[in-house]
Protein backbone atom coordinates (compact mmCIF):
# COMPACT_ATOMS: atom_id res chain seq x y z
CA UNK A 1 0.00 0.00 0.00
CA UNK A 2 3.33 2.69 0.95
CA UNK A 3 5.00 1.28 -2.19
CA UNK A 4 1.75 2.49 -4.05
CA UNK A 5 1.44 5.61 -2.77
CA UNK A 6 5.57 6.23 -3.11
CA UNK A 7 4.79 5.16 -6.56
CA UNK A 8 1.85 7.48 -7.23
CA UNK A 9 3.87 10.85 -6.06
CA UNK A 10 6.67 9.50 -7.99
CA UNK A 11 4.86 9.82 -10.91
CA UNK A 12 2.97 12.97 -9.82
CA UNK A 13 6.56 15.01 -9.54
CA UNK A 14 7.66 13.28 -12.88
CA UNK A 15 4.69 14.05 -14.68
CA UNK A 16 5.25 17.72 -13.36
CA UNK A 17 8.37 17.56 -14.31
CA UNK A 18 7.71 16.26 -17.70
CA UNK A 19 5.05 18.76 -18.36
CA UNK A 20 7.13 21.76 -17.28
CA UNK A 21 10.28 20.54 -19.70
CA UNK A 22 7.44 20.19 -22.72
CA UNK A 23 8.33 16.36 -22.88
CA UNK A 24 5.64 13.64 -23.03
CA UNK A 25 4.16 12.18 -19.82
CA UNK A 26 5.18 8.95 -18.32
CA UNK A 27 4.10 6.98 -15.36
CA UNK A 28 6.56 4.44 -14.64
CA UNK A 29 4.56 2.63 -11.48
CA UNK A 30 2.40 1.13 -13.85
CA UNK A 31 3.98 -1.77 -15.93
CA UNK A 32 3.02 -1.25 -19.95
CA UNK A 33 1.43 -4.37 -20.87
CA UNK A 34 4.66 -6.44 -22.54
CA UNK A 35 2.99 -6.62 -25.82
CA UNK A 36 0.73 -4.05 -28.02
CA UNK A 37 -2.58 -4.43 -26.89
CA UNK A 38 -3.67 -5.29 -30.75
CA UNK A 39 -7.08 -3.29 -30.29
CA UNK A 40 -5.88 -0.92 -33.21
CA UNK A 41 -7.40 1.71 -31.79
CA UNK A 42 -5.61 5.39 -31.68
CA UNK A 43 -3.61 5.77 -29.04
CA UNK A 44 -3.69 2.04 -27.91
CA UNK A 45 -0.30 0.72 -29.37
CA UNK A 46 3.18 2.62 -28.60
CA UNK A 47 1.50 5.17 -26.65
CA UNK A 48 0.78 3.59 -23.54
CA UNK A 49 2.23 5.94 -20.94
CA UNK A 50 0.38 8.59 -22.51
CA UNK A 51 -2.63 7.01 -21.27
CA UNK A 52 -1.70 7.54 -17.60
CA UNK A 53 -2.35 10.37 -15.10
CA UNK A 54 -5.55 11.00 -16.65
CA UNK A 55 -7.69 8.61 -14.16
CA UNK A 56 -10.46 7.36 -16.76
CA UNK A 57 -11.29 10.47 -17.63
CA UNK A 58 -10.64 11.31 -21.42
CA UNK A 59 -11.65 13.38 -24.37
CA UNK A 60 -10.64 10.66 -26.93
CA UNK A 61 -13.03 7.80 -27.03
CA UNK A 62 -10.15 5.95 -28.49
CA UNK A 63 -8.00 6.71 -26.01
CA UNK A 64 -10.11 5.44 -23.27
CA UNK A 65 -11.14 2.36 -24.81
CA UNK A 66 -7.29 1.51 -25.22
CA UNK A 67 -6.44 2.40 -21.78
CA UNK A 68 -9.50 0.39 -20.04
CA UNK A 69 -7.49 -2.46 -22.24
CA UNK A 70 -4.42 -1.77 -20.81
CA UNK A 71 -6.14 -1.80 -17.48
CA UNK A 72 -7.64 -5.04 -18.04
CA UNK A 73 -4.55 -6.45 -18.96
CA UNK A 74 -3.16 -5.50 -15.69
CA UNK A 75 -6.31 -6.79 -13.77
CA UNK A 76 -5.74 -10.32 -15.20
CA UNK A 77 -2.81 -10.43 -13.72
CA UNK A 78 -3.57 -9.22 -10.68
CA UNK A 79 -6.40 -11.95 -10.05
CA UNK A 80 -9.52 -12.09 -8.35
CA UNK A 81 -8.56 -10.59 -5.09
CA UNK A 82 -8.00 -6.93 -7.22
CA UNK A 83 -11.62 -7.35 -8.71
CA UNK A 84 -12.80 -7.66 -4.76
CA UNK A 85 -10.80 -4.73 -3.70
CA UNK A 86 -12.35 -2.46 -6.61
CA UNK A 87 -15.67 -3.85 -5.62
CA UNK A 88 -14.72 -3.11 -1.81
CA UNK A 89 -13.66 0.78 -3.08
CA UNK A 90 -16.36 1.64 -5.21
CA UNK A 91 -19.15 0.41 -2.73
CA UNK A 92 -17.50 2.52 -0.22
CA UNK A 93 -16.61 5.39 -1.99
CA UNK A 94 -20.69 5.66 -3.09
CA UNK A 95 -22.08 5.66 0.22
CA UNK A 96 -19.23 7.94 1.15
CA UNK A 97 -19.87 10.30 -1.27
CA UNK A 98 -23.46 10.03 -1.08
CA UNK A 99 -24.56 13.68 -0.06
CA UNK A 100 -21.71 15.70 -2.21
CA UNK A 101 -22.15 13.47 -5.55
CA UNK A 102 -26.07 13.30 -5.04
CA UNK A 103 -26.48 17.27 -4.84
CA UNK A 104 -23.58 17.63 -7.66
CA UNK A 105 -25.84 15.42 -9.90
CA UNK A 106 -29.15 16.78 -9.28
CA UNK A 107 -27.17 20.54 -9.89
CA UNK A 108 -26.36 19.50 -12.94
CA UNK A 109 -29.29 17.16 -14.34
CA UNK A 110 -32.14 19.43 -12.45
CA UNK A 111 -34.31 16.29 -12.44
CA UNK A 112 -35.35 14.34 -9.38
CA UNK A 113 -35.17 14.48 -5.90
CA UNK A 114 -32.18 15.19 -3.72
CA UNK A 115 -33.06 12.80 -0.89
CA UNK A 116 -33.70 9.86 -3.58
CA UNK A 117 -29.87 10.80 -5.79
CA UNK A 118 -28.36 10.30 -1.88
CA UNK A 119 -30.39 6.85 -1.36
CA UNK A 120 -29.71 5.29 -4.05
CA UNK A 121 -25.48 5.84 -4.13
CA UNK A 122 -26.13 4.97 -0.44
CA UNK A 123 -27.45 1.46 -2.18
CA UNK A 124 -24.65 0.10 -4.50
CA UNK A 125 -23.26 -2.10 -1.70
CA UNK A 126 -26.57 -4.27 -2.48
CA UNK A 127 -24.97 -4.84 -6.11
CA UNK A 128 -23.64 -8.12 -6.04
CA UNK A 129 -19.55 -9.01 -6.59
CA UNK A 130 -17.02 -11.10 -6.78
CA UNK A 131 -18.78 -13.92 -4.76
CA UNK A 132 -21.61 -14.09 -7.12
CA UNK A 133 -19.11 -16.47 -10.19
CA UNK A 134 -19.21 -19.80 -8.68
CA UNK A 135 -18.15 -22.39 -11.20
CA UNK A 136 -20.24 -25.37 -12.31
CA UNK A 137 -18.04 -28.18 -11.72
CA UNK A 138 -18.98 -32.20 -12.79
CA UNK A 139 -17.31 -35.11 -11.61
CA UNK A 140 -17.57 -38.43 -12.66
CA UNK A 141 -16.17 -41.96 -14.08
CA UNK A 142 -14.35 -39.88 -16.83
CA UNK A 143 -12.81 -37.20 -15.07
CA UNK A 144 -13.50 -33.22 -13.64
CA UNK A 145 -15.19 -30.53 -15.84
CA UNK A 146 -15.46 -27.25 -14.79
CA UNK A 147 -17.24 -24.43 -16.52
CA UNK A 148 -16.06 -21.21 -15.25
CA UNK A 149 -17.35 -17.46 -15.74
CA UNK A 150 -14.24 -15.64 -17.27
CA UNK A 151 -14.26 -12.05 -18.54
CA UNK A 152 -14.57 -10.14 -21.99
CA UNK A 153 -11.84 -7.66 -21.72
CA UNK A 154 -13.41 -4.46 -21.94
CA UNK A 155 -17.29 -3.35 -21.99
CA UNK A 156 -18.42 -0.33 -23.56
CA UNK A 157 -21.20 1.21 -21.54
CA UNK A 158 -24.00 3.73 -21.87
CA UNK A 159 -25.72 5.41 -18.89
CA UNK A 160 -29.03 7.52 -18.55
CA UNK A 161 -29.62 10.69 -17.67
CA UNK A 162 -32.17 9.77 -14.69
CA UNK A 163 -29.39 7.71 -12.76
CA UNK A 164 -25.40 8.52 -14.07
CA UNK A 165 -23.73 7.71 -10.82
CA UNK A 166 -25.79 5.26 -9.49
CA UNK A 167 -25.79 3.44 -13.18
CA UNK A 168 -22.16 4.13 -13.48
CA UNK A 169 -21.35 2.67 -9.98
CA UNK A 170 -23.29 -0.41 -10.07
CA UNK A 171 -22.11 -1.51 -14.04
CA UNK A 172 -18.20 -0.90 -12.25
CA UNK A 173 -19.18 -3.15 -9.53
CA UNK A 174 -20.65 -6.02 -11.42
CA UNK A 175 -18.56 -5.58 -14.69
CA UNK A 176 -15.42 -5.82 -12.24
CA UNK A 177 -16.12 -8.13 -10.18
CA UNK A 178 -16.49 -10.20 -13.50
CA UNK A 179 -13.26 -9.54 -14.20
CA UNK A 180 -13.44 -7.00 -17.00
CA UNK A 181 -12.51 -3.25 -17.86
CA UNK A 182 -15.22 -0.50 -19.01
CA UNK A 183 -15.75 2.34 -20.89
CA UNK A 184 -18.68 4.66 -20.32
CA UNK A 185 -20.52 7.09 -23.27
CA UNK A 186 -22.45 9.14 -20.52
CA UNK A 187 -25.68 10.93 -21.55
CA UNK A 188 -24.46 14.56 -22.26
CA UNK A 189 -26.72 16.04 -19.60
CA UNK A 190 -25.35 14.05 -16.97
CA UNK A 191 -21.80 13.68 -17.89
CA UNK A 192 -19.71 16.17 -15.65
CA UNK A 193 -20.94 14.19 -12.44
CA UNK A 194 -20.11 11.17 -13.89
CA UNK A 195 -16.87 12.16 -14.89
CA UNK A 196 -16.16 13.37 -11.14
CA UNK A 197 -17.05 10.03 -9.68
CA UNK A 198 -15.00 8.20 -12.47
CA UNK A 199 -11.67 9.96 -11.67
CA UNK A 200 -12.29 9.50 -7.88
CA UNK A 201 -12.91 5.78 -8.27
CA UNK A 202 -9.77 5.93 -10.31
CA UNK A 203 -7.61 7.49 -8.09
CA UNK A 204 -8.45 5.14 -5.48
CA UNK A 205 -8.36 1.76 -7.18
CA UNK A 206 -4.68 3.29 -8.36
CA UNK A 207 -3.70 3.41 -4.57
CA UNK A 208 -5.22 0.72 -3.62
CA UNK A 209 -4.03 -1.75 -6.35
CA UNK A 210 -1.64 0.44 -8.91
CA UNK A 211 -4.25 0.05 -11.90
CA UNK A 212 -5.41 2.92 -13.33
CA UNK A 213 -7.99 3.34 -15.79
CA UNK A 214 -10.26 0.13 -14.99
CA UNK A 215 -13.02 2.47 -15.50
CA UNK A 216 -12.90 5.32 -18.30
CA UNK A 217 -15.22 7.87 -19.59
CA UNK A 218 -15.05 9.96 -22.52
CA UNK A 219 -15.62 13.37 -20.96
CA UNK A 220 -17.70 15.23 -23.79
CA UNK A 221 -19.77 12.35 -25.23
CA UNK A 222 -21.41 12.52 -28.38
CA UNK A 223 -22.99 10.27 -31.14
CA UNK A 224 -19.84 10.06 -32.27
CA UNK A 225 -17.66 8.81 -29.35
CA UNK A 226 -20.37 6.72 -29.03
CA UNK A 227 -20.13 5.42 -32.42
CA UNK A 228 -16.02 5.01 -32.03
CA UNK A 229 -16.02 3.30 -28.36
CA UNK A 230 -18.73 0.50 -30.42
CA UNK A 231 -16.65 0.30 -33.29
CA UNK A 232 -13.40 0.07 -30.94
CA UNK A 233 -11.31 -3.63 -31.19
CA UNK A 234 -11.09 -3.39 -27.83
CA UNK A 235 -14.78 -3.08 -26.65
CA UNK A 236 -15.87 -6.63 -26.90
CA UNK A 237 -19.51 -6.32 -25.78
CA UNK A 238 -21.82 -3.40 -24.85
CA UNK A 239 -24.47 -2.28 -21.93
CA UNK A 240 -26.95 -0.14 -22.99
CA UNK A 241 -29.17 1.37 -20.15
CA UNK A 242 -31.88 4.04 -21.93
CA UNK A 243 -34.35 4.61 -24.10
CA UNK A 244 -35.63 3.08 -27.44
CA UNK A 245 -33.14 4.73 -29.52
CA UNK A 246 -29.83 4.12 -27.86
CA UNK A 247 -31.15 0.47 -27.30
CA UNK A 248 -31.79 0.34 -31.08
CA UNK A 249 -28.41 1.98 -32.15
CA UNK A 250 -26.52 -0.50 -29.96
CA UNK A 251 -28.55 -3.57 -31.50
CA UNK A 252 -27.44 -1.94 -34.86
CA UNK A 253 -23.70 -1.98 -34.02
CA UNK A 254 -22.60 -6.00 -34.87
CA UNK A 255 -21.55 -6.13 -31.30
CA UNK A 256 -23.37 -8.27 -28.69
CA UNK A 257 -25.45 -5.69 -26.95
CA UNK A 258 -26.47 -6.11 -23.33
CA UNK A 259 -29.93 -3.55 -23.62
CA UNK A 260 -31.20 -2.22 -20.61
CA UNK A 261 -34.24 -0.56 -22.29
CA UNK A 262 -37.61 1.25 -21.64
CA UNK A 263 -40.31 0.82 -19.45
CA UNK A 264 -43.77 1.89 -19.31
CA UNK A 265 -45.05 -0.16 -15.79
CA UNK A 266 -48.25 -0.57 -15.61
CA UNK A 267 -50.34 -1.72 -12.27
CA UNK A 268 -53.78 -3.40 -11.99
CA UNK A 269 -55.43 -3.36 -8.57
CA UNK A 270 -58.24 -5.68 -8.12
CA UNK A 271 -60.82 -6.03 -5.34
CA UNK A 272 -59.05 -8.94 -3.74
CA UNK A 273 -55.91 -6.77 -2.72
CA UNK A 274 -55.56 -4.47 0.55
CA UNK A 275 -56.35 -0.77 -0.64
CA UNK A 276 -54.28 0.54 1.90
CA UNK A 277 -51.11 -1.20 1.15
CA UNK A 278 -51.65 -1.09 -2.51
CA UNK A 279 -51.96 2.76 -2.05
CA UNK A 280 -49.00 3.27 -0.11
CA UNK A 281 -46.80 1.48 -2.39
CA UNK A 282 -48.13 3.15 -5.79
CA UNK A 283 -47.10 5.91 -3.78
CA UNK A 284 -43.86 5.22 -2.88
CA UNK A 285 -43.15 3.38 -6.45
CA UNK A 286 -44.25 6.37 -8.69
CA UNK A 287 -43.21 9.04 -5.80
CA UNK A 288 -39.10 7.76 -6.17
CA UNK A 289 -37.20 10.17 -7.48
CA UNK A 290 -40.00 12.36 -9.08
CA UNK A 291 -41.06 8.20 -11.14
CA UNK A 292 -37.58 8.68 -13.18
CA UNK A 293 -37.25 4.97 -12.41
CA UNK A 294 -37.68 3.09 -15.21
CA UNK A 295 -39.38 0.30 -12.98
CA UNK A 296 -41.66 2.87 -11.36
CA UNK A 297 -45.64 2.68 -11.03
CA UNK A 298 -46.71 4.44 -14.44
CA UNK A 299 -50.25 3.97 -14.80
CA UNK A 300 -52.66 1.84 -12.51
CA UNK A 301 -56.13 -0.11 -13.79
CA UNK A 302 -58.23 -0.47 -10.76
CA UNK A 303 -61.27 -2.50 -10.90
CA UNK A 304 -64.19 -0.35 -11.08
CA UNK A 305 -65.84 -1.62 -7.66
CA UNK A 306 -62.87 -0.65 -5.67
CA UNK A 307 -61.55 2.68 -7.56
CA UNK A 308 -63.06 5.35 -5.52
CA UNK A 309 -61.58 3.25 -2.58
CA UNK A 310 -58.08 2.97 -3.91
CA UNK A 311 -58.30 6.71 -4.84
CA UNK A 312 -59.92 7.67 -1.30
CA UNK A 313 -56.80 6.07 0.28
CA UNK A 314 -54.47 7.42 -2.20
CA UNK A 315 -55.79 10.70 -0.67
CA UNK A 316 -55.40 9.66 2.71
CA UNK A 317 -51.74 8.97 2.76
CA UNK A 318 -50.96 12.54 0.69
CA UNK A 319 -51.46 11.94 -2.56
CA UNK A 320 -53.30 14.69 -3.92
CA UNK A 321 -55.98 14.36 -6.56
CA UNK A 322 -56.49 16.50 -10.00
CA UNK A 323 -59.89 17.43 -11.46
CA UNK A 324 -60.47 16.99 -15.28
CA UNK A 325 -60.34 20.84 -15.39
CA UNK A 326 -56.61 20.69 -13.82
CA UNK A 327 -55.77 17.44 -15.29
CA UNK A 328 -56.74 19.10 -19.14
CA UNK A 329 -54.14 22.29 -17.92
CA UNK A 330 -51.46 19.61 -17.17
CA UNK A 331 -51.75 17.63 -19.73
CA UNK A 332 -51.38 20.81 -21.98
CA UNK A 333 -48.18 21.53 -20.50
CA UNK A 334 -46.54 18.52 -20.12
CA UNK A 335 -47.33 17.23 -23.31
CA UNK A 336 -46.73 18.23 -27.14
CA UNK A 337 -49.75 16.84 -29.21
CA UNK A 338 -48.78 15.92 -32.84
CA UNK A 339 -51.41 15.38 -35.39
CA UNK A 340 -50.99 12.10 -37.31
CA UNK A 341 -49.22 11.87 -40.27
CA UNK A 342 -52.12 11.30 -43.48
CA UNK A 343 -55.01 11.63 -41.41
CA UNK A 344 -53.13 8.66 -38.61
CA UNK A 345 -53.91 9.29 -34.99
CA UNK A 346 -52.00 11.82 -33.17
CA UNK A 347 -48.50 11.36 -31.29
CA UNK A 348 -48.00 12.88 -28.37
CA UNK A 349 -44.51 13.14 -26.67
CA UNK A 350 -43.38 14.14 -23.00
CA UNK A 351 -42.33 17.82 -22.77
CA UNK A 352 -38.87 17.30 -21.39
CA UNK A 353 -39.02 19.99 -19.01
CA UNK A 354 -41.73 18.30 -16.60
CA UNK A 355 -39.48 15.04 -16.40
CA UNK A 356 -38.62 14.11 -12.91
CA UNK A 357 -39.69 17.76 -11.97
CA UNK A 358 -41.39 18.37 -8.40
CA UNK A 359 -45.26 17.92 -7.89
CA UNK A 360 -45.20 21.43 -7.25
CA UNK A 361 -44.22 21.76 -10.38
CA UNK A 362 -46.79 20.14 -12.06
CA UNK A 363 -49.13 21.31 -9.70
CA UNK A 364 -48.62 24.83 -10.89
CA UNK A 365 -48.98 23.55 -14.51
CA UNK A 366 -52.27 21.53 -13.05
CA UNK A 367 -53.43 25.14 -11.39
CA UNK A 368 -53.92 24.11 -8.01
CA UNK A 369 -51.83 24.96 -5.41
CA UNK A 370 -50.65 21.67 -3.10
CA UNK A 371 -49.63 21.21 0.69
CA UNK A 372 -45.69 21.41 1.01
CA UNK A 373 -44.16 17.56 1.26
CA UNK A 374 -46.76 16.34 -1.83
CA UNK A 375 -45.31 13.36 -3.33
CA UNK A 376 -47.69 12.46 -5.84
CA UNK A 377 -50.44 13.91 -7.66
CA UNK A 378 -53.09 11.74 -10.03
CA UNK A 379 -56.50 12.12 -11.72
CA UNK A 380 -58.95 9.43 -13.29
CA UNK A 381 -57.86 9.39 -17.37
CA UNK A 382 -59.57 7.04 -20.32
CA UNK A 383 -56.87 4.15 -21.13
CA UNK A 384 -55.57 6.06 -24.18
CA UNK A 385 -54.85 9.09 -22.32
CA UNK A 386 -51.43 10.50 -23.01
CA UNK A 387 -50.41 9.92 -19.43
CA UNK A 388 -51.16 6.51 -19.93
CA UNK A 389 -49.54 5.85 -22.93
CA UNK A 390 -46.06 7.60 -22.86
CA UNK A 391 -43.50 6.95 -20.26
CA UNK A 392 -43.96 10.16 -18.99
CA UNK A 393 -41.26 10.11 -15.90
CA UNK A 394 -43.05 12.38 -13.61
CA UNK A 395 -44.61 12.38 -10.52
CA UNK A 396 -48.00 12.03 -11.24
CA UNK A 397 -49.98 8.72 -11.87
CA UNK A 398 -53.48 7.90 -14.41
CA UNK A 399 -55.99 5.84 -12.94
CA UNK A 400 -58.49 4.02 -14.97
CA UNK A 401 -61.16 2.03 -14.21
CA UNK A 402 -61.55 -1.57 -16.00
CA UNK A 403 -64.50 -3.72 -15.47
CA UNK A 404 -62.62 -7.22 -15.01
CA UNK A 405 -59.73 -8.96 -14.64
CA UNK A 406 -59.76 -9.38 -18.71
CA UNK A 407 -59.81 -5.95 -19.21
CA UNK A 408 -57.36 -4.93 -16.60
CA UNK A 409 -54.69 -7.16 -18.54
CA UNK A 410 -55.39 -6.01 -21.53
CA UNK A 411 -54.91 -2.58 -21.12
CA UNK A 412 -51.55 -3.22 -18.80
CA UNK A 413 -50.71 -5.18 -21.70
CA UNK A 414 -51.29 -2.59 -24.30
CA UNK A 415 -49.96 0.52 -22.03
CA UNK A 416 -46.50 -1.67 -21.40
CA UNK A 417 -46.28 -1.86 -25.66
CA UNK A 418 -44.41 -5.22 -25.93
CA UNK A 419 -41.05 -3.65 -23.86
CA UNK A 420 -41.50 -6.43 -20.94
CA UNK A 421 -39.73 -4.73 -18.61
CA UNK A 422 -42.05 -4.09 -15.05
CA UNK A 423 -45.49 -4.84 -13.92
CA UNK A 424 -46.93 -4.55 -10.66
CA UNK A 425 -50.40 -6.20 -9.70
CA UNK A 426 -52.13 -6.01 -5.96
CA UNK A 427 -54.22 -8.58 -5.59
CA UNK A 428 -55.03 -11.92 -3.63
CA UNK A 429 -56.90 -13.90 -6.24
CA UNK A 430 -54.36 -16.61 -7.14
CA UNK A 431 -55.73 -17.05 -10.87
CA UNK A 432 -55.54 -13.04 -11.64
CA UNK A 433 -51.87 -13.52 -10.22
CA UNK A 434 -50.99 -15.94 -12.80
CA UNK A 435 -52.85 -14.68 -15.52
CA UNK A 436 -51.10 -11.24 -15.61
CA UNK A 437 -47.57 -12.47 -14.79
CA UNK A 438 -48.55 -14.87 -17.87
CA UNK A 439 -49.92 -12.24 -20.16
CA UNK A 440 -47.64 -9.59 -19.42
CA UNK A 441 -44.40 -11.53 -19.73
CA UNK A 442 -42.33 -8.76 -18.25
CA UNK A 443 -38.53 -8.72 -16.84
CA UNK A 444 -39.96 -8.01 -13.71
CA UNK A 445 -43.45 -8.88 -12.21
CA UNK A 446 -43.70 -7.67 -8.60
CA UNK A 447 -47.22 -8.53 -6.57
CA UNK A 448 -48.63 -6.64 -3.48
CA UNK A 449 -45.53 -4.44 -3.21
CA UNK A 450 -43.90 -1.19 -4.41
CA UNK A 451 -41.88 -1.31 -7.97
CA UNK A 452 -38.15 -1.04 -5.55
CA UNK A 453 -39.26 -4.40 -3.83
CA UNK A 454 -38.27 -5.77 -7.23
CA UNK A 455 -34.60 -4.88 -7.31
CA UNK A 456 -34.11 -6.06 -3.28
CA UNK A 457 -35.23 -2.73 -1.58
CA UNK A 458 -38.02 -4.55 0.39
CA UNK A 459 -38.67 -7.35 -1.81
CA UNK A 460 -36.15 -10.62 -2.06
CA UNK A 461 -33.58 -10.38 -4.52
CA UNK A 462 -30.57 -8.14 -5.29
CA UNK A 463 -29.96 -4.61 -7.03
CA UNK A 464 -28.91 -3.27 -10.70
CA UNK A 465 -29.99 -0.06 -12.31
CA UNK A 466 -29.19 -1.74 -15.61
CA UNK A 467 -32.49 -3.99 -16.15
CA UNK A 468 -32.01 -5.92 -19.57
CA UNK A 469 -34.82 -6.43 -21.15
CA UNK A 470 -35.35 -6.77 -24.96
CA UNK A 471 -32.25 -8.79 -25.13
CA UNK A 472 -33.10 -10.75 -21.79
CA UNK A 473 -30.64 -10.99 -19.65
CA UNK A 474 -32.79 -9.13 -16.78
CA UNK A 475 -31.43 -7.63 -13.45
CA UNK A 476 -27.79 -7.78 -14.68
CA UNK A 477 -24.58 -9.03 -12.16
CA UNK A 478 -21.18 -9.83 -12.22
CA UNK A 479 -22.53 -13.10 -14.09
CA UNK A 480 -24.15 -10.71 -17.15
CA UNK A 481 -20.50 -10.18 -17.53
CA UNK A 482 -18.94 -13.22 -18.30
CA UNK A 483 -18.07 -15.81 -21.16
CA UNK A 484 -18.60 -19.59 -20.13
CA UNK A 485 -16.01 -21.21 -19.98
CA UNK A 486 -15.05 -25.64 -19.83
CA UNK A 487 -11.95 -27.14 -18.19
CA UNK A 488 -12.19 -30.32 -18.73
CA UNK A 489 -9.74 -33.03 -16.73
CA UNK A 490 -10.28 -36.38 -18.15
CA UNK A 491 -8.56 -39.14 -15.36
CA UNK A 492 -9.70 -41.40 -12.55
CA UNK A 493 -10.01 -38.33 -10.51
CA UNK A 494 -13.01 -39.71 -8.04
CA UNK A 495 -11.99 -39.85 -4.56
CA UNK A 496 -15.52 -41.94 -3.52
P1 LIG B 1 -32.00 8.29 -23.28
O1 LIG B 1 -32.44 7.17 -24.15
O2 LIG B 1 -32.33 9.68 -23.67
O3 LIG B 1 -30.44 8.24 -23.08
C1 LIG B 1 -29.78 7.09 -22.62
C2 LIG B 1 -28.39 7.10 -23.17
O4 LIG B 1 -28.40 6.77 -24.52
C3 LIG B 1 -27.68 8.44 -23.08
O5 LIG B 1 -26.34 8.24 -22.73
C4 LIG B 1 -27.83 9.01 -24.46
O6 LIG B 1 -26.81 9.91 -24.78
C5 LIG B 1 -27.73 7.77 -25.31
N1 LIG B 1 -28.43 7.79 -26.59
C6 LIG B 1 -29.70 8.14 -26.80
N2 LIG B 1 -30.02 7.94 -28.09
C7 LIG B 1 -28.91 7.44 -28.70
C8 LIG B 1 -28.59 7.01 -30.02
N3 LIG B 1 -29.46 7.03 -30.99
N4 LIG B 1 -27.33 6.55 -30.25
C9 LIG B 1 -26.43 6.50 -29.26
N5 LIG B 1 -26.67 6.88 -28.00
C10 LIG B 1 -27.89 7.35 -27.72
O7 LIG B 1 -32.59 7.96 -21.84
P2 LIG B 1 -32.63 8.85 -20.53
O8 LIG B 1 -33.69 9.86 -20.65
O9 LIG B 1 -31.29 9.27 -20.13
O10 LIG B 1 -33.09 7.70 -19.53
C11 LIG B 1 -34.41 7.30 -19.43
C12 LIG B 1 -34.71 6.09 -20.26
O11 LIG B 1 -33.87 5.02 -19.89
C13 LIG B 1 -36.12 5.61 -20.02
O12 LIG B 1 -36.66 5.12 -21.21
C14 LIG B 1 -35.94 4.51 -18.99
O13 LIG B 1 -36.97 3.56 -18.96
C15 LIG B 1 -34.65 3.91 -19.48
N6 LIG B 1 -33.93 3.23 -18.40
C16 LIG B 1 -33.91 1.88 -18.41
C17 LIG B 1 -33.25 1.21 -17.39
C18 LIG B 1 -33.21 -0.28 -17.34
O14 LIG B 1 -32.54 -0.82 -16.47
N7 LIG B 1 -33.90 -1.00 -18.21
C19 LIG B 1 -32.61 1.93 -16.37
C20 LIG B 1 -32.66 3.31 -16.41
C21 LIG B 1 -33.32 3.96 -17.43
Amino acid sequence: MSAVNDALIRDVVADVLARLGGAPTASPSVPAPKTDCGCGGKGAAGSTTALRGKFGVFSDANEACAAAHEAFLQLQKAGVAARAKIVEIVKTMAEAKAEPWGKLELDETKIGRLDHKIEKLKIIKLVPGVEWLRPDARSGDHGITLEEYTPFGVVGAVTPSTHSIPTLSGNIVNICAAGNAVVFNPHPSAARCAAVAVRAYNEAIFRETGIENIATIIEKPSMESFAAMCKHEAVRILLVTGGPGVVKAAMQTGKRAICAGPGNPPVYVDDTACMTRAAKAIIQGASYDNNLLCIGEKEIFALEGIADKLMAQMEQHGAVKLTNAQLDALTKAAFTIKPGEGGGCAHASVNKDFIGKDPIVLAKAAGISIPSGTQLLFAETGADHPFVVEEQMMPFVPITRVKNLAEGVKRSLDAEHGYKHTSIIHSHDLEALTEMGRALDTTLFIKNGPCMSGLGLGGEGYLSFSIATPTGEGVSNPRTFTRVRRCVMVDNLKIY
